[in-house]
């Protein structure tokens, strides 16, 4: 099943024929920041298996480190995927989905540089929408 997906601002589109690998929470220094998020979603594509459907030329990078780049929406600032340029497959962001890709995260990984302020203490609350009294 093709998978769709892109940004929140609809410059970028992408398709996806599939995860290729589990998803995962990443709670690393550098996901944490570029995100502005506790962690980011993420699950291996196979370069053959990706492809841009529109806005290629509205993306811009972040070389996070040598060879590796975070792809984003120029415009809305969205990040779509970590590309290391030697590797098979890209690292797609999967809250950008707008398909169910058939399957639920399987661990997190780089907890160890996640602050104990980020963390969610047992029992905290899940509201539908905004918080009681909002
Ligand atoms: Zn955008
Ligand atoms: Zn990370």
């Amino acid at each position: 099943m093709t998978l769709h997906g892109g940004c929140v601002c609809g410059a970028v589109r992408y398709e996806a024929e599939g995860l290729d690998g589990p998803i995962r929470h990443c709670h690393c220094n550098t996901c944490r920041r570029v995100h502005g998020a506790a962690s980011a979603s993420g699950a291996e594509v196979l370069r053959e298996r990706f492809r841009w459907t529109q806005g290629a030329d509205k993306l811009g990078a972040y070389e996070s480190s040598p060879g590796k780049f975070r792809r984003f929406c120029s415009v809305c600032g969205t990040h779509l995927v970590s590309d290391r340029l030697a590797a098979p497959a890209v690292i797609l962001r999967v809250a950008t989905l707008e398909d169910d890709p058939g399957q639920v995260p399987q661990f997190h990984i780089w907890t160890s540089q996640q602050p104990h302020w980020l963390t969610d203490p047992p029992g905290t609350p899940l509201y539908d929408e905004w918080e009681p009294g909002h």
